[in-house]
C-alpha cells in the first residue's frame, strides 16, 4: 500500500500552478486586510471584545457537563430530539435512523465543517441517501467531487472560469460564460428545486445557548433557512463545544465572528432555532468525535475555543501559498494542524510542522487561541511519542548540534557558503527540499559576524 500523501508533497502540487498560487495568495491576503478593518472600525475596543471571549470560553471548557446537560434539559423541553454520539461513526448512524424513520431518500444540508469531518456526505451516498449541498461555494466543490480547501470559502481554490466550465457540465449554464451573476442565478434554480422536493434539512450550529436550549445558524445566503423552512424535519449537528452559557453571549460571539471571517460587521442571516414547527420534527446531534480527549490535554484544550471563523488560515503565510487541500484534513491551515493530531497522530504528524511559527495566526484569533504555541507543543508530542519520521528527526538533530556549538556553526556556514559558490549543484538539486519551486540565494562573502568584527566591534 502506498503511504498517504503528506503535506509537503500535496503543497508541491499546489504550488506547481504559480499563477494560482500568486492569485490565493492574494485573495486570501485581501480578506485578512478587510478583517483589519473591520475590527479596527469597530466603536468597542476588538481587544477588550477578544478577551471576553476567551474568558466566556474558559468558562464553558471548565463546566462543559453541565452546560451541555443543560442544554439538553431546555431544548427537550421545547420540543427538540436530542441524541448524543461519541464518534464519528456514531454521527453518521444517528443522521441515516433518522432518514429512515421520514422515509427520505434526500435531504439538503448547509454548510457544516462537522459533517465533512464526519465523512457524512460519502456515508449516506453509500447508503442510498441523495444529499444536495445548498451552500454555493460548498455546493461547487461538491460538484466537483473534491472536498472543501478552506472552512469559510470551501471553494476558494477555484476560479470564476472553472466555475463557468463545471457549471455549463452540470447545470448547462452556456459554455464560455463566467459571469457570476448568470452563474449564480443558474444555481439558484437548480437549488430551488431541490429545496421544493426535500423534505428533510441537515444545517450545522454555530453558537448553542445553554440558558435557552436554542441555538444560532449563520449563513450569507439564507440556505440554512430555506432548507429548513420548507422540510418536515430539521438536524442540527453540532460538535459539543459550541456550547455558549447564555443568550447575552451571542453579541460578543457575533460581532467578532463575521468581522473575522469576511470583513463584514454580521453575517447576512443569523437565525436562532428553538422549537419544531407544529407537525414538524426537529433533532439536535451533539457530537464529541474526540473533543473530551482534547479537553484533557492541557497543551491542547483551549483549541476547543475555535468559532470557526477562517481568519488563521487567512493569515497563514503557509496556508496561502499551499492551498487548503494540502492539510488532507477537514479542517485545515493553523487550527486544523492542532485540531488533526488529536484524532490521529500518525495520519496528521505533518501538519504542526506546515507552520512558519510566527505568530500571525494568534494574534488574529478572536476567541485569543495561542495556535502557534500549540502547534510548536504538537512538534514536541509527536517526537516524542515517535510519530517524527526518521529523516526530520535526524535533521533536527543535527540542526540541534550545530546551533548550540558556535565553533561548528560558524565552519558550516563558511562551508556552505563556499559551496554555494563554487559547487552549487551539491546544494541547488532536487534531493535538497528548499531548492524546489525557489529561488536560492546568492552567497555573502562573509558571515555577519565577520561583518561585525570588521566594522562594529571597536566603537
Ligand atoms: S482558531 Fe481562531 S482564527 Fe482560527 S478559525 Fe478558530 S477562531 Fe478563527
Amino acid at each position: 500500500m502506498s503511504a498517504i500523501p503528506k503535506h509537503p508533497e500535496l503543497s508541491q502540487r499546489f504550488n506547481a500552478d504559480e499563477p494560482r498560487v500568486d492569485w490565493h495568495d492574494a485573495t486570501l491576503w485581501w480578506i485578512r486586510e478587510k478583517r483589519d478593518k473591520a475590527a479596527h472600525t469597530l466603536s468597542e475596543d476588538w481587544e477588550a471584545l477578544r478577551a471576553a471571549a476567551s474568558a466566556i470560553k474558559d468558562n464553558v471548557l471548565g463546566n462543559l457537563v453541565d452546560y451541555l446537560t443543560e442544554f439538553e434539559r431546555k431544548a427537550i423541553a421545547n420540543g427538540a430530539i436530542v441524541h448524543w454520539a461519541a464518534d464519528a461513526a456514531e454521527h453518521n448512524r444517528i443522521v441515516l435512523s433518522i432518514l429512515q424513520e421520514a422515509g427520505a431518500q434526500r435531504m439538503v444540508k448547509s454548510k457544516s465543517m462537522l459533517t465533512e469531518e464526519c465523512h457524512l456526505n460519502e456515508f449516506l451516498g453509500e447508503n442510498g441517501i441523495d444529499v444536495v449541498d445548498t451552500d454555493l461555494g460548498e455546493r461547487i466543490v461538491q460538484l466537483a467531487d473534491e472536498p472543501p480547501s478552506h472552512i469559510v470559502m470551501p471553494c476558494i481554490h477555484w476560479k470564476k472560469e472553472e466555475i463557468g466550465e463545471l457549471f455549463h457540465e452540470h447545470l448547462g449554464t452556456p459554455k464560455g460564460n463566467a459571469d457570476p451573476q448568470l452563474l449564480t442565478e443558474a444555481a439558484r434554480q437548480h437549488l430551488r428545486d431541490k429545496f421544493l422536493t426535500r423534505k428533510v434539512a441537515l444545517t450545522g450550529v454555530n453558537f448553542a445557548i445553554a440558558e435557552t436550549g436554542e441555538f444560532v445558524v449563520c449563513t450569507n445566503e439564507g440556505n440554512a433557512d430555506m432548507g429548513v423552512h420548507l422540510a418536515d424535519v430539521h438536524i442540527a449537528c453540532m460538535g459539543i463545544e459550541k456550547i455558549v452559557p447564555r443568550r447575552e453571549h451571542l453579541g460578543v460571539f457575533l460581532r467578532l465572528l463575521a468581522r473575522s471571517a469576511t470583513g463584514q460587521p454580521i453575517t447576512t442571516y443569523s437565525s436562532h432555532f428553538k422549537s419544531p414547527r407544529a407537525g414538524a420534527q426537529l433533532h439536535i446531534v451533539l457530537v464529541d468525535n474526540g473533543r473530551s480527549q482534547q479537553l484533557g490535554r492541557e497543551a491542547f484544550r483551549n483549541s476547543l475555543k475555535c468559532i470557526r471563523c477562517g481568519a488563521c488560515m487567512n493569515t497563514c503565510p503557509v496556508y496561502r501559498r499551499s492551498g487548503g487541500h494540502s492539510y488532507h484534513n477537514a479542517v485545515a491551515g493553523p487550527i486544523g494542524a492542532i485540531l488533526a493530531p488529536n484524532l490521529d497522530m500518525s495520519k496528521y504528524s505533518d501538519l504542526p510542522f506546515a507552520s512558519t511559527l510566527c505568530g500571525s495566526c494568534s494574534n488574529v484569533c478572536p476567541v485569543k487561541i495561542n495556535i502557534h504555541e500549540q502547534l510548536y507543543e504538537w512538534r514536541q508530542e509527536l517526537t516524542r511519542q515517535g510519530k517524527v519520521d526518521f529523516g526530520k528527526k535526524m535533521a533536527l538533530k543535527v540542526m540541534s548540534t550545530v546551533l548550540s556549538n558556535p565553533g561548528v556553526y560558524r565552519s558550516m556556514g563558511k562551508m556552505g557558503r563556499w559551496a554555494l559558490r563554487n559547487i552549487p549543484g551539491m546544494v541547488n538539486n532536487s534531493m535538497n527540499p528548499w531548492f524546489k519551486q525557489r529561488e536560492m540565494p546568492e552567497a555573502p562573502q562573509e558571515s555577519f559576524r565577520e561583518w561585525y568584527l570588521k566594522n562594529r566591534k571597536q566603537s
